[in-house]
């Protein structure tokens, strides 16, 4: 019997190719080939080889080509009033600002409208992959669901889940919060769609009763699904999650009692600024992604995280912009606050851990982020074939630089507008002006 053998599909890039090998080296390929099979990476090369001649080549001349960035934690709702709003703490800006902008979700006009903006900004940007809130209401997280999938971006998106200190509007009965989860699960499953998926998103502890927490584990068992919510982000929210479960050893253990965090259950928690030597320890043990969001952190007084600790000590730590308490879907601009944060914790906390490198902070952006999707963040063969083309001729210079210099500016100096192609599992979302 002969075998059918289907042509795979290749697609080929050619431009300055950078990586993260791991947290501490880059890996630089200037004027390579970077070859797509199937959405899969295939390679890098200086030469192309002759099993490939024939394919088209799109050259992107002097552009870097890196892997697309992950957004570990950015809340979709909240982007209307990015850049605004600033002035508070957490737990006060909670009920100031994002509340009241949460509660217009339950207008399909108005959800439509803003996810419509925030889809569109999402897919111009350097991400490729992103873990999102939607608020409490269904409908709106289904629009929601429903613009990203057209955007091509690979997206886990929740219905958000709340029962206790929430205002009315927003606040869920128990079993009504939990039943609306799980006609939204079968909603998402009857869409089949292609790049989107749903995780679970208790908003945090002192939002969610014990009741809500138990019987959302109970639908992660049923559907294997992912969780993502916060962790001891702020002093007073630690302090209220004590009194609010005296039973908890800490924050994390609140999750973790009810099967939510880690092992089994893949999870992700924004911040961990505050999070104790048995949190920690808990997080290690059960492979817990940690979302560094640190504009975030200090736009509500929030603290600076330990991050350079947490990567040292080989924990999984990716990046997010935790937009509206971030001002920016920019991923560069979460990289260079990551620096900046860290030499402040440097100086002002800890003198043991010095601040972040870049090389760490593009390493959390892509490789370390994108773990949380699997193979994804490097273009090792293999690999999910996630890319973003830089153009930063704009940023114009005099003298010449390297390829890792290009990229360090781009990290301090980059927005959307150097973002000219992009890729993701081995398609083209777009790519701008003509063929070099
Ligand atoms: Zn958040």
């Amino acid at each position: 019997m002969g075998r059918l053998w289907k042509k795979k599909e290749i697609r080929i890039l050619k431009g300055n190719i950078v990586y993260s090998r791991n947290k501490d080296e880059l890996e630089i390929c200037e004027h390579s080939y970077l070859v797509c099979a199937d959405g899969k990476v295939d390679g890098i090369y200086q030469t192309l080889p002759f099993r490939l001649g024939g394919n088209p080549i799109r050259d992107c001349g002097d552009c870097l080509i890196i892997p697309g960035l992950t957004d570990l934690h950015i809340h979709a709702p909240q982007y209307s009033f990015r850049g605004m709003a600033m002035d508070l703490e957490l737990l006060d800006w909670l009920d100031a600002y994002t509340f009241p902008e949460e509660m217009k979700y339950g207008e399909m006009e108005y959800a439509g409208k803003a996810y419509s903006i925030f889809a569109e900004n999402m897919k111009k940007s350097a991400v490729t992959r992103a873990c999102v809130f939607s608020t409490i209401h269904r409908p709106a997280t289904m629009v929601l669901m429903d613009k990203l999938e057209k955007t091509g971006l690979v997206t886990l998106v929740g219905k958000v889940n709340m029962d206790r200190n929430a205002p009315e509007g927003l606040c869920e009965e128990t079993e009504e919060s939990l039943a609306e989860t799980e006609i939204w699960l079968e909603e998402v499953r009857s869409r089949d769609y292609r790049n989107t998926g749903p995780i679970l998103t208790p908003r945090f502890v002192p939002s969610c009763t014990d009741r809500l927490l138990e019987g959302l584990g109970e639908l992660q068992k049923k559907y294997a699904l992912p969780v993502q919510s916060h962790l001891s982000e702020n002093l007073s929210e630690i302090r209220w999650v004590s009194e609010l479960c005296p039973w908890s050893g800490f924050y994390g253990d609140v999750y973790d009692r009810f099967g939510i965090f880690g092992g089994e259950c893949p999870a992700v928690m924004a911040h961990c600024v505050h999070s104790t030597e048995e949190e920690i320890l808990r997080m290690k043990e059960k492979g817990v992604f940690i979302a560094h969001c640190p504009e975030s952190n200090m736009n509500v007084a929030s603290g600076i995280a330990p991050v350079k600790r947490y990567l040292e000590e080989g924990m999984n730590v990716g990046l997010g912009s935790d937009v509206a308490a971030g001002s920016t879907e920019n991923l560069f601009a979460a990289m260079a606050h990551a620096v900046r944060g860290s030499k402040l914790r440097w100086r002002l906390q800890d003198e043991s851990r010095k601040p972040l490198t870049v090389e760490e902070v593009f390493y959390m952006a892509t490789r370390g982020g994108g773990a949380f999707f699997g193979k994804n963040g490097s273009f090792e063969p293999g690999y999910e074939f996630d890319a973003v083309v830089l153009d930063d001729s704009r940023l114009s210079h005099p003298q010449g630089l390297s390829v890792r210099e290009r990229l360090e500016r781009i990290i301090y100096l980059a927005d959307e507008r150097e973002v000219r192609g992009k890729y993701i599992r081995g398609n083209e979302l777009f790519f701008y002006g003509y063929n070099i």
